[in-house]
């Protein structure tokens, strides 16, 4: 498909799901359908695709786990093409640990958007938006928005049924304008200097060929020695860590955070490139920085379950309806109660989705005991034997289930159908069942 990959080259590349409704638009089909007929066949291949597999609404599209990899080897697929891991944090998977790496909702400098359209260049996404360290665009000095100042809604997710580039996933409405910089935005602030870092991360890995970024143990090690005199201790005063995360970041029990890696370029004047390509750091005589960070604790384990709630919650009602709050309550290993304390609304919502599919499934039941009944007494019928009731309701799948009164009156009536007798011939009582019958 002929769409060019938004900014190509110097970090400021395009996401995957902004590439995606692009490729919708040229198509001239809504999202919807561009979703269904040529990204769901090479998602599910070769499996059943689960009943009323709405459209993804997560983020990590364009993040490192696996639904990435799903997207980029269909979009590859789509277009022919055979680098879009780019467009996604993929090649940092080894790097940078994957936890809050990328934003869950979107985000999106309103200048940079106006630009582009004025500009007459390609409209699109930056892949920099997605990432959670990025607050503010580093071009235009303001603040990332992420809600609609038409509508006023946030928390929005990629994708929508007729979703397009540049719009709100909510009203429709074309997100860029022309915006004042906030002047009291420094080049020195954090935050500019983290935005325009990830730029700097990120056009290592914007290349047509496969980039191997040193691992997450090797560049914490290779950090914490040349500018920290092998220190743990000192890196982590230093960076803003507890000394004992460092020594679990140097030894690869877990990889460090995107933040690290930032304020350990501020400090020591190490470039991206230096950490992750080249572990070069012979002729520097950096210029020490001293910042006072303030401490970051991994996420609290209270803030870690809510936000793994409110994804399974998320998961749950994209389903088919399958899964009730005390099927999430018990993944998660919290009481339901909980659930509907921290989560009414999404709790409400599965509720009720759960609760139409508890009476199809009912009655889906129902119709498959009655067939089970009718199937296995003409087998009985066939041999020649009349079962009692109780072993028929054994045989068919429906012992300790359903009502005892309903349950009589289906056999009753599978009996009259297959043997054709007169249901008031049969005792029900009779466990034994009638014998032979010629
Ligand atoms: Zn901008
Ligand atoms: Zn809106």
């Amino acid at each position: 498909m002929d769409v060019r990959l938004g900014g190509e080259t110097g970090g400021r590349c395009e996401q995957l799901s902004s590439l995606a409704l692009r490729c919708a638009e040229r198509l001239r089909v809504p999202f919807r359908d561009f979703y269904r007929e040529l990204i769901i066949p090479i998602l599910y291949e070769g499996r059943t695709v689960p009943k009323g597999r709405g459209l993804p609404m997560n983020s990590t599209v364009d993040g490192m786990l696996e639904s990435a990899e799903l997207w980029v080897r269909a979009m590859n697929t789509v277009m022919a093409r055979s680098d879009l891991r780019r467009a996604t944090l993929l090649p940092w998977r080894d790097t940078f640990a994957p936890r809050a790496l990328a934003k869950r909702f979107r985000a999106w400098c309103p200048q940079c958007l106006h630009d582009f359209l004025t500009d007459g260049a390609i409209v699109y996404e930056p892949l920099a938006w997605r990432v959670a360290e990025v607050a503010v665009c580093p071009h235009h000095r303001v603040l990332l928005e992420f809600e609609c100042p038409f509508c006023g809604r946030g928390r929005q997710p990629s994708f929508g049924a007729y979703t397009r580039v540049g719009c709100c996933r909510r009203c429709g409405k074309w997100l860029g304008r022309d915006v004042a910089p906030q002047v009291s935005m420094s080049d020195e602030d954090q935050e500019m200097f983290c935005a325009r870092s990830v730029e700097e991360i990120l056009a290592l890995s914007d290349v047509e060929h496969e980039v191997n970024p040193i691992a997450s143990d090797i560049a914490v090690r290779a950090i914490r020695d040349v500018f920290y005199d092998g220190s743990s201790a000192q890196m982590a005063r230093a960076l803003g860590v507890l000394p004992s995360q460092i020594v679990h970041f140097a030894a690869g029990t877990f990889p460090a955070p995107l933040h690290l890696f930032v304020r350990a370029s501020y400090t020591t004047g190490a470039t991206m490139e230096q950490m992750f390509l080249t572990n070069d750091f012979d002729g520097e005589s950096p210029v020490k920085k001293e910042y006072e960070y303030e401490i970051r604790r991994s996420v609290p384990q209270r803030v870690q379950m809510s936000r793994d709630l409110v994804e399974r919650l998320g998961e749950a009602l994209e389903g088919d309806g399958s899964k009730s709050i005390q099927h999430i309550a018990d993944s998660l290993h919290i009481t339901a109660t909980t659930v509907w304390r921290r989560e009414r609304e999404l709790a409400t919502r599965l509720a009720r989705q759960h609760a139409a599919y508890a009476v199809k499934e009912r009655q889906r039941q129902k119709d498959q005991y009655r067939s089970n009944v009718v199937a296995f007494l003409i087998a009985c019928r066939d041999q020649g034997v009349s079962p009692g009731r109780r072993r028929i309701d054994e045989e068919c799948g429906g012992a300790g289930r359903f009502a005892s009164d309903w349950k009589r009156s289906v056999i009753r009536q599978a009996r009259a159908e297959v043997f054709g007798l007169f249901p008031d011939a049969w005792d029900d009582t009779d466990e034994a069942g009638l014998g032979q019958v010629s």
